[in-house]
């Protein structure tokens, strides 16, 4: 039986697995990483497994982050923000719940080098763009949600903007004219789409972009990725943020600093990835099959 699990439903695809024992292996701990399959009961059995000291730790998957949010002793202010947890872990009989997608993402935007940008285009409005317009917030002063169903746009706008320092906005996907001025946008549905074309008229309407963040991440590269690199666009999928959020995860279980080499190289042997894939100089789009266009 593993020590960390990953919770969610369905969580057999996860490479989680991979680069956390990786990292869990390199720092000599004993403890294992394994996925777990579970309904919302799974989570609170779980949950009340951590409190006992019967396993370390979680990570938290759809659709089960709310649940675990709600049903954690002590969330971050981080984590209360969002709503939602992806990471849990016990102290002193009390079990933390944290976000670590919003560092995750926000890893992603500064390796791109897009904290310049004054406007950021979330797409989407689910959990992980939640984090999103956190981590675009932190550091742009407009952030603009798009997403296919307009309310849930809007309901992520009312719930955030207390939170962060960026004026947000939410806009029809049809009104083009809102994101003229963007500088970098992030792809946050659960889109696996490897066609480019249903990306382009989105992309055309954003003529000034220089970063593109795709959440979504594959051997292959994303349609996302593909049509903003044919732009000439920075482009990072996310399996930059997998390893990111993963490694502040790692932290709060073990309280190491995560060798995060260790879990760049897992993941990208496990996607077929050449060595140095993460590094925002090594490389270029061509260099592997989901290789992230970090350079220009
Ligand atoms: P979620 O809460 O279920 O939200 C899904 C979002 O995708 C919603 O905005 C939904 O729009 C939109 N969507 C789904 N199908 C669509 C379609 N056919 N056309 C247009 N929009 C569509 O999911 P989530 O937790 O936010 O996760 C979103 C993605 O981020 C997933 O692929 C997940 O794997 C990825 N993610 C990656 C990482 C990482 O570490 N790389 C971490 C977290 C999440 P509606 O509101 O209209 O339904």
């Amino acid at each position: 039986m593993s020590d960390i699990v990953l919770l969610g439903h369905p969580v057999a695809h996860s490479r989680s697995p991979v680069f956390q024992n990786a990292a869990l292996a390199a720092i000599g701990s004993p403890w294992t990483y394994g996925v777990r399959d579970v309904d919302e009961a799974g989570v609170h059995a779980a949950i009340d497994a951590i409190r006992r000291g019967a396993l370390v730790g979680a990570n938290v998957t759809a659709p089960h982050k709310a649940v675990a949010f709600a049903a954690a002793d002590r969330p971050t202010p981080g984590a209360a923000a969002l709503g939602v947890a992806n990471t849990l872990w016990c102290v002193d009989g009390q079990v933390y719940a944290d976000n670590t997608d919003v560092a995750g993402v926000a890893a992603m935007r500064d390796a791109l080098g897009a904290s310049g940008a004054h406007h950021a285009v979330v797409i989407g409005a689910g959990g992980a763009a939640r984090a999103a317009v956190i981590a675009m917030g932190a550091t742009a002063s407009r952030v603009t949600v798009v997403n296919r169903t307009r309310s849930r746009a809007d309901a992520l706008v009312a719930a955030l903007a207390d939170h962060t320092a960026a004026a947000l906005d939410a806009v029809d996907l049809a009104d083009r004219a809102a994101l003229r001025s963007a500088g970098v946008v992030v792809q946050a549905t659960s889109v696996r789409d490897a066609d480019p074309v249903r990306w382009r008229e989105l992309l055309d309407a954003m003529p000034d972009l220089v970063a593109a963040l795709d959440l979504v991440y594959g051997a292959a590269p994303t349609g996302f990725i593909a049509e903003a690199t044919a732009r000439g666009v920075r482009a990072a999928d996310g399996a930059l943020m997998l390893v990111e959020q993963g490694a502040a995860s790692f932290e709060r279980w073990t309280g190491r600093t995560a060798p995060r080499d260790v879990m760049y190289d897992a993941l990208g042997a496990a996607l077929g990835r050449a060595p140095g894939w993460a590094s925002p100089t090594a490389g270029t789009a061509e260099a592997s099959a989901g290789r992230t266009a970090l350079g220009e």
